[in-house]
């Protein structure tokens, strides 16, 4: 794949804006250089835009190397970074599916990028041919989801690798979810595909969505077109150093995984078992799809029990679905119990 290609011309032409801390970054200066307080304290000082030690760090822990990894503002802004250093707006198209993560198309169409969608079939799983016939000449990326959103499931492999080797432009897979999936990652492939970025968040697993950070890993001269264009402090001092922090000692995160599989399983199996739930569609996540009988009523009589699920009904192939968080076990068993109580109330 050729990069030059791909990338907006705009933003191959373009001579990035070089900070102050771009131009210059060492300890032990009398710094002068960025018009900063100049009294010491942990945060007087502009953070470093590269990132340099915290990618480090995320590399080590993901055994994968800091030169493929580009960090953002929560995963939400490599989604738009992505978009704009490809997609000449006005001309070129994405290509996504649905049902899937509401931010490609909103990203796309702000940045006046022609977003199409493929439909995923009942079960919610890809068909590898539409997809492709979809993809025309100015279809620069195509994003997808796994485990996906809203539905939970992980897109089947085979079907994911026809679409990475079969389009020339650029395929995202946002795996948001994917600490919580028994399928690996598909960073382990970054090195065979040079077209493949792959989305990562410290907001689901890792709890930490108030610091805002998603990494993107892809290929280094993807990550030179990105470093181009992203604002140059997009990761504060404050979120560098917390996942710092975290990563300094990760705190007992497998136990999270199995917590997560094991409360999903109850839940789901408390859920089935009731009357108004048709349908618990089988979930790689840390939240369950949920059909039931009137999503709306359901809805509502949550919210005024204190309760906030995620009414989904007016998505693609989600009639009557309710997106649903795996919580504490006592959240779990307060939403189980309300639901039972509600059920029986219609019985009169
Ligand atoms: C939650 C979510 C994100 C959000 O990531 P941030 O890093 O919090 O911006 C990205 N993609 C999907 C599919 C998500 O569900």
């Amino acid at each position: 794949m050729k990069i030059e290609k791909l990338v907006r011309k705009n933003v191959l032409d373009l001579n990035p804006y070089s900070s102050a801390r771009n131009e210059f970054s060492g300890q032990g200066y009398i710094q002068l250089d960025a018009n900063e307080n100049p009294f010491e304290s942990a945060y007087n000082r502009y953070p470093d835009p590269f990132q340099t030690k915290l990618k480090a760090k995320i590399a080590e822990y993901k055994k994968l190397s800091p030169e493929n990894l580009i960090l953002g503002n929560g995963s939400d802004e490599l989604i738009d970074l992505f978009i704009r250093a490809f997609c000449e707006p006005g001309i070129d198209n994405v290509v996504g599916l649905k049902p899937s993560y509401g931010m490609y198309e909103v990203t796309c169409r702000i940045n006046n990028i022609a977003y199409n969608k493929v439909a995923l079939n009942d079960d919610f799983e890809l068909d590898p041919a539409i997809v492709l016939n979809q993809i025309d000449a100015d279809t620069k990326i195509v994003f997808l989801c796994s485990p996906n959103n809203p539905t939970g499931n992980t897109l089947n492999q085979s079907d994911v690798q026809q679409i990475i080797e079969n389009f020339s432009g650029i395929v995202v897979i946002d795996e948001a979810y994917i600490d919580f999936a028994d399928q690996v990652s598909w960073s382990s492939s970054l090195s065979k595909y040079s077209n493949l970025v792959i989305l990562q968040t410290f907001s689901k697993y890792y709890g930490l969505a108030g610091i805002r950070l998603g990494m993107a890993w892809c290929s280094k001269d993807m990550v030179d077109i990105i470093n181009k264009i992203k604002p140059p402090y997009n990761v504060n001092e404050l979120t560098q150093q917390t996942a710092l922090n975290l990563l300094s000692e990760p705190p007992n995160l497998l136990d999270y995984k199995d917590f997560n599989t094991k409360e999903r399983r109850k839940l789901s199996e408390g859920l089935i078992a009731l009357d108004m739930v048709e349908k618990v569609y089988p979930s790689q996540a840390n939240f369950i799809l949920v059909k039931v009988s009137n999503a709306n009523k359901i809805y509502s009589f949550l919210k005024s029990e204190n309760i906030i699920v995620r009414n989904r009904t007016n998505e693609f192939g989600c009639e009557n679905c309710l997106r649903i968080s795996i919580g504490t076990e006592i959240q779990n068993e307060t939403l189980l119990k309300k639901l039972k109580v509600y059920e029986k109330s219609l019985v009169y």
